[in-house]
């Protein structure tokens, strides 16, 4: 039985057998017992499942990676430490160096950066295209080396709407995978997968934990990308590995679980940015309202993004959920209940404006995040981009009076108000 998202955000990913925890236990220990040496043996050769040791995996954790796995409606899933580590694997399980990456200009900063900068010093190159690029645009940024395509369902900070159809049709004609981070309007919004996304991203930080409590990231495999019909491109799933006695992921454990594994066995064994149970315990806390709180997010952010839209002071308004915005098409085509609670907009009178409004909020601090309980905003030329001059700004597109604010689950007639109260000072 396939059941609706609401029903698998509360209960999916564990189901406890008799006399058992009716919680997700938290397993809070780094190592697993085993009677004998052989045991343990079947589970470094990959050839039983189990634990030995938390730096690759945990009970937890696994049971929460299920629940998201199947909110995106994947095969897989799995917990990483930040949504940092999640874009970097789902990346770096099939890039090395030498390869090439194209991905969406219009991306959280951290991601822009991660592979701009970090994993450029790895030599891999990536070449940016607009998200409004033309398919012609997009086919012609590919490479003989390219070996996936990247984008944000809704970008932050941005608000950018990704045509998840196209990205995924230039990426198949190609022969490679479309890696989409579906961090803002989560599974309870959006589902890329079934717009012909091959893997899902997550910065878990955000709505999924939702209450501001806990750094983590996932992944999601679809299982429907054919690795080995492009074998010449995915050597590393596709020949054998020798770190694990020769097998070949893609042969033994298929299109449904060969990402995942690899990426398990290889980059947390390597890397080890595992999730603590702990914040996998909290995160699934999270994930258990989630389809009850996105609708409120969504709601207090298409009133705040009306209110702003109607005054005086304000230059501009980003919110796909405005019948004016550039992105109301594509946000109505894959996410007809709304996109988030994030609202960008230009206070007229640049950086001194938008410092004395945001000085006024009382109930909206001034924080770098977003996407929880308690709406916050940021002013990115006073904070996040502070070093830049307001001449650059205007090039990146981040004009000095811009504020991004995330409306978290108040009653949106107190944010209302207390905007208004900040305008009036
Ligand atoms: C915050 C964010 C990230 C990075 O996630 P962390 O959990 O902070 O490491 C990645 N992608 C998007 C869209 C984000 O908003």
């Amino acid at each position: 039985m396939e059941y609706k998202t609401g029903t698998k955000c509360v209960q999916a990913g564990y189901t406890p057998g008799n006399g058992e925890p009716r919680q997700i236990p938290i397993i809070q220990s780094t190592t697993f017992k085993y009677d004998t040496s052989e045991d343990m043996g079947k589970l470094f050769d990959l050839e039983a499942s189990g634990y030995f040791y938390t730096r690759l995996q945990n009970p937890t954790n696994d049971f929460v990676a299920a629940k998201i796995a199947a909110l995106e409606g994947g095969t897989a899933g799995m917990l990483t430490s930040s949504g940092q580590a999640a874009n970097f694997f789902s990346l770096f399980n099939i890039c090395s160096c030498g390869d090439h990456i194209v991905s969406s200009s219009s991306i959280y900063g951290g991601t822009f950066n991660l592979i701009s900068v970090t994993m450029a010093k790895m030599g891999i190159e990536t070449t940016f295209v607009s998200p409004d690029c033309t398919e012609e645009e997009l086919n012609a940024a590919f490479r003989e080396n390219t070996k996936a395509v990247f984008g944000e369902t809704i970008a932050n900070p941005a608000l950018t709407v990704l045509d998840i159809e196209k990205f995924a049709k230039a990426a198949h004609s190609h022969g490679v995978p479309l890696i989409v981070d579906n961090t803002f309007p989560t599974p309870v919004n959006c589902r890329p997968i079934e717009w012909g996304a091959d893997i899902v991203t997550h910065s878990t930080t955000k709505y999924m934990d939702g209450h501001g409590a806990a750094v983590g990231g996932a992944i999601v495999d679809s299982g429907k990308f054919d690795w080995l019909a492009h074998a010449d491109k995915f050597r590393g799933l596709c020949t054998p590995d020798e770190s694990y006695h020769g097998i070949t992921y893609a042969e033994k454990f298929g299109m449904g679980g060969a990402f995942i594994t690899k990426c398990t066995a290889q980059l947390m064994r390597d890397f080890g940015s595992i999730q603590s149970p702990q914040n996998a315990f909290l995160l699934n806390l999270g994930l258990e309202s989630m389809h009850v709180r996105m609708p409120k997010h969504v709601e207090n952010g298409q009133a705040v993004a009306e209110f702003l839209q109607g005054r005086s002071e304000v230059e501009f308004v980003s919110y796909p959920g405005l019948s004016g915005d550039k992105y109301h098409e594509l946000a109505k085509k894959y996410m007809p209940n709304g996109g988030c609670g994030v609202v960008s907009f230009e206070l007229r009178g640049g950086r001194a404006a938008a410092e004395r409004f945001m000085k006024n909020l009382k109930l909206c601090a001034i924080e770098t995040h977003v996407a929880d309980a308690r709406s916050c905003c940021l002013n990115p030329a006073t904070s996040t981009h502070r070093q830049m001059t307001d001449e650059q700004l205007k090039e990146a597109g981040i004009p000095a009076g811009l504020i991004r604010i995330s409306c978290g689950l108040e009653d949106k007639a107190d944010l209302i108000a207390d905007l208004e109260q900040a305008f009036r000072d």
